[in-house]
C-alpha cells in the first residue's frame, strides 16, 4: 500500500476522475514534502457519489443481517493485514507518532470488529397494551449517510462512524479532511477487497464545497459530522433545509481537576498524555488542569519537567511528540501561545516553535491562568496546557464548568467517594478518574452543551444510524 502519486475519488466501487482537474496536494507535516495529490471534489461529484449510494440502498439494507456481519468483519480483517502500511501512512499524511497511528489502526479494526459484533443483535420490542391491541417496533437503516471527518485521527474517526453505520443496514458518502485524505481512499479500496457491495462506501475528497454539498443534500438521509464548532453550526444549519438529522462530534476544553490528596505522579503522568498525544490535537485532550493551590507549585515543576522530556521529530520516526498538521493550525496555535503571554499568563516553557521545518510546536505549559483568559475558554488543539489553581471544591467545579464545551473531564484523587463526587459535578459527555483517555471502542463518547449532539461509539452509535418504525396490529375479530 504505497502511497500514490495522484490519487482519484472512490464513488461505486471504483477509482474514478473528479468533475474537475482541480488537486489538493497533501504534505507531510514534519517536512513540507508533497505526498500526494487528491482532487478538490466538488458538488457534482457529491451528487454522483450520492447518486450510487442510494441506488446500492436497498440491497445492502434487505441483506441478511448475519450476512451484512461477514463482510464489516472481512473489512477489520483487510485493515489488520495492511495494519503497518496504514499506520505508516497515517503518520506521514497527519504528522503523528507512528505508534500513535498504530493504536488508531488497531482501534479502526476494532470499529469494524465490534460492530460487527452487533449486526445480528439490533432488536426492536414489543410494547403491551391491551389484549386485542398488538404492537412492536423495528429498527430500520436511514439509508445514505453523509460523514464529514476532521485531520487529527483521520482513519479511526472514518471507522467509527462508518462501521456502525454499514452495520445498521446505510450506505455511506465520506469526506475526509483536505490535508489528511489519504487513509480514507485506502479503506474504502480495503472495504471493496472485504467484499462491500459497488456503492456502499464512497469518498469524495476536497475542502469545504463538497463538505457543504454533503450536508446540504436531499439525497443525504443521516449526516455525522466531527470537527469544530464553528463547521458544526454551518452542517446543521445545512441539514435543516430537509430536515435531515445530524450527530455532531465538536471541540473540547477539558478540565483535569487535581485535587489535594492526588497521587501527584499519576496526575502529572495522565495529564501530559491527555494533552501532549497527537500534538494536542484532540478534542478530548486535557486542556486545563485546575489544581489545588497547596500542590500547585509541584504540580507545575513536574508538568514542565515532563512536557520538556519530549523529542520533537518525523511521525514515522516515532517521536515523542509530531508537528501539527497544517499551517493554518500551527499559525492558531502560535497565536494563542501570544495571547497567552499577553494576558498575562506566565509562560513555564515551550511557546516557541521546533528547530526543524514542519510545523513544530513545543509542549508549552502555562500557568498563573486565570479562568477567564481566552487560553482557558477557547480550544487551541495544539500542545499547549493552561494550569489553574483552586482553593476549595466548589470553585474547581465552577471552573471546569465556566465553559461553552462539555466534552471530557477528569479527576485526581486518592479517596474514590471525593472523586466520584466531582466527577458528578462536571458537566461533560465522559469523565476518566485517574487516567486519561478512559474507555475504548465499546464506550459511549460524545459532548455536552457545544461539545455536540448524539453519540458515537458503544453500542449507543447505532441509535444515530436507525430509526424505529412502530407497527400496531388491531387483533379484534
Ligand atoms: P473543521 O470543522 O475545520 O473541519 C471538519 C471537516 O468539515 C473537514 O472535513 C472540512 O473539510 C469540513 N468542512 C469545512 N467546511 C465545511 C462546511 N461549510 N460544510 C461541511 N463541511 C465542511 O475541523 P478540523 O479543523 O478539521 O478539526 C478540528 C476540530 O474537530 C476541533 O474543534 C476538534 O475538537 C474537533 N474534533 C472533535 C472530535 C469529537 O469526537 N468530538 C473528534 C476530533 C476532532
Amino acid at each position: 500500500m504505497a502511497i500514490h502519486e495522484r490519487y482519484r475519488l472512490f464513488i461505486d466501487g471504483e477509482s474514478v476522475e473528479a468533475s474537475t482537474d482541480e488537486s489538493i496536494t497533501t504534505t507531510d507535516p514534519a517536512t513540507g514534502e508533497s505526498l500526494a495529490g487528491v482532487p478538490a471534489g466538488t458538488a457534482t461529484d457529491i451528487d454522483r457519489a450520492v447518486s450510487a449510494a442510494r441506488d446500492a440502498a436497498d440491497s445492502w439494507r434487505s441483506k441478511a443481517p448475519a450476512e451484512r456481519a461477514r463482510i464489516v468483519r472481512r473489512i477489520a480483517d483487510e485493515i489488520r493485514d495492511h495494519a503497518d502500511e496504514l499506520a505508516r501512512l497515517e503518520s506521514r499524511d497527519q504528522g503523528k507518532p507512528l505508534t500513535q497511528a498504530h493504536h488508531d489502526v488497531d482501534g479502526a479494526a476494532r470499529f469494524f470488529e465490534y460492530y460487527a459484533g452487533a449486526a445480528d443483535k439490533i432488536e426492536g420490542k414489543s410494547i403491551p397494551l391491551e389484549d386485542e391491541q398488538f404492537t412492536f417496533t423495528v429498527r430500520e437503516p436511514y439509508g445514505v449517510s453523509g460523514q464529514i471527518v476532521p485531520w487529527n485521527f483521520p482513519l479511526n474517526l472514518t471507522a467509527r462512524g462508518l462501521a456502525p453505520a454499514l452495520v445498521a443496514g446505510n450506505t455511506a458518502v465520506l469526506k475526509p479532511a483536505p490535508t489528511t485524505p489519504l487513509s480514507a481512499l485506502h479503506l474504502a479500496e480495503l472495504c471493496r477487497d472485504a467484499g462491500v457491495p459497488d456503492g456502499v462506501v464512497n469518498v469524495v475528497t476536497g475542502g469545504t464545497e463538497p463538505g457543504a454539498a454533503l450536508s446540504s443534500h436531499e439525497g443525504v438521509d443521516v449526516l455525522t459530522f466531527t470537527g469544530s464548532v464553528p463547521t458544526g453550526r454551518a452542517v446543521m444549519e445545512s441539514a435543516a433545509e430537509h430536515i435531515t438529522p445530524v450527530t455532531l462530534e465538536l471541540g473540547g476544553k477539558n478540565p483535569a481537576v487535581v485535587l489535594p490528596d492526588a497521587d501527584l505522579d499519576d496526575a502529572v503522568f495522565w495529564i501530559a498524555v491527555g494533552i501532549f498525544t497527537n500534538a494536542g490535537q484532540v478534542c478530548s485532550a486535557a486542556d486545563r488542569a485546575i489544581v489545588h493551590e497547596s500542590v500547585y507549585d509541584e504540580f507545575v515543576d513536574r508538568i514542565v519537567d515532563r512536557a520538556e522530556s519530549h523529542s520533537l521529530g518525523h511521525g514515522p520516526e516515532d517521536p515523542g511528540m509530531g508537528p501539527l498538521n497544517n499551517a493554518e493550525q500551527y499559525e492558531t496555535v502560535l497565536d494563542y501561545i501570544d495571547i497567552g503571554v499577553s494576558e498575562g499568563a506566565t509562560l513555564e516553557t515551550g511557546g516557541e516553535p521546533g528547530d526543524d521545518d514542519g510545523y513544530f510546536v513545543r509542549p508549552t505549559v502555562f500557568s498563573d491562568v486565570d479562568p477567564e483568559m481566552r487560553i482557558a475558554q477557547e480550544e487551541i488543539f495544539g500542545p499547549v496546557l493552561t494550569v489553574i489553581p483552586f482553593s476549595d471544591r466548589d470553585e474547581a467545579i465552577e471552573i471546569a464548568n465556566d465553559v461553552e464545551f462539555g466534552l471530557t473531564g477528569g479527576v485526581f484523587s486518592r479517596d474514590i467517594n471525593r472523586a466520584l463526587g466531582v466527577a458528578r459535578d462536571i458537566e461533560a459527555g465522559s469523565i476518566y478518574v485517574n487516567e486519561w483517555f478512559g474507555g475504548s471502542e465499546e464506550t459511549p463518547f460524545g459532548g455536552m452543551k457545544k461539545s455536540g449532539i448524539g453519540r458515537e461509539k458503544g453500542l449507543e452509535a447505532l441509535d444515530s444510524y436507525l430509526q424505529t418504525k412502530a407497527l400496531s396490529i388491531n387483533l379484534s375479530e
